[in-house]
């Protein structure tokens, strides 16, 4: 009876046992379930999430693209204007080159929708860097020869050394206005009124400043390459001996000191030392 009893209340326990196991076991595998649910949430997230960084990379790299595109373009407008100015200042012959095609080809079409692969994006970037570096040198070195050009003009004597007035007396034998004999002139006399500026004709270093037998107060500026001008008569000079001076700048007024009958320059030009007809210089066209 015992063993029935203990039968009839272990049948119970058992059951409540088995009830009670299979209770834990359904609870695991939901929790495993609600697990599995959440692991395939985490990677459909993360897949979401790789998708989107995806998106944004490839939109990062269309604005690079189209980035790079623009600078290419600019390149290729900086060559134009390289181009143009080595043309421009006769050098080309061949020294400079603003023409040769980058090695990766034409700009890209900046709505291109052609996927740019981040190994060839790179190279364009390196062959870009390579192309700017080359026109960066050519250009300073263009640059240097221009603004040397630009001192050689600028230290060529050209135009007349006074705004108005009229040219009185010619380059070369005359009748001399003191004596009324043939005598010769040295150079091209400039009339106009009294206390007018004169101006260097050319950039140089003046050499002389003062009185001077014949020339009364005479300013002599020294251009280089054996060039000298000198403008006499003057009223008064304004620079001294020694003064670095601009083309253009006032030198001296216009006066009638010396062997002069009225107020004039008399403007005269050296080459090596040997007095030459200003003309040529005067009719000189000014860029
Ligand atoms: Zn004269």
């Amino acid at each position: 009876m015992a063993a029935v009893s203990l039968l009839c209340l272990g049948l119970p326990l058992s059951l409540m046992a088995v009830g009670y196991d299979l209770g834990v076991r359904v609870g695991t595998v939901q929790a495993q379930e609600a697990r599995v649910s959440a692991a395939e949430e985490a990677a459909s997230a993360r897949a979401s999430e790789l998708a989107q960084l995806s998106t944004q990379a490839k939109q990062q790299l269309e604005v690079m693209a189209r980035k790079l595109a623009l600078l290419q373009a600019r390149v290729t407008r900086l060559d134009a204007l390289g181009g143009h100015l080595t043309a421009i200042a006769g050098l080309d012959d061949g020294e400079f080159s603003f023409s040769t095609p980058p090695a990766f080809g034409g700009p890209l079409e900046a709505e291109s929708e052609t996927t740019v692969l981040p190994a060839t994006f790179s190279d364009q970037l390196v062959a870009l860097s390579h192309t700017l570096d080359d026109r960066d040198t050519q250009l300073n070195v263009l640059a240097g020869l221009l603004a040397e050009a630009e001192l050689r003009e600028e230290a060529m004597p050209s135009g007349r050394p006074i705004d108005g007035g009229w040219l009185s007396s010619d380059y070369g034998y005359r009748t001399d206005p003191f004596t009324g004999k043939r005598a010769w002139h040295a150079g091209v006399d400039f009339a106009g009124k009294a206390g007018s500026a004169i101006n260097a004709v050319a950039s140089g270093v003046v050499s002389w400043s003062g009185e001077r037998a014949g020339y009364g107060n005479l300013v002599e500026v020294a251009h280089g390459d054996g060039l000298v001008t000198r403008y006499g008569h003057n009223e008064e000079n304004l620079v001294q001996v020694g003064e670095l001076v601009r083309k253009g700048q006032p030198i001296a007024l216009m006066g009638n000191s010396g062997r002069s009958t009225g107020p004039h320059v008399h403007f005269e030009v050296y080459k090596h030392g040997r007095p030459v007809d200003p003309s040529s210089y005067v009719q000189r066209n000014i860029r």
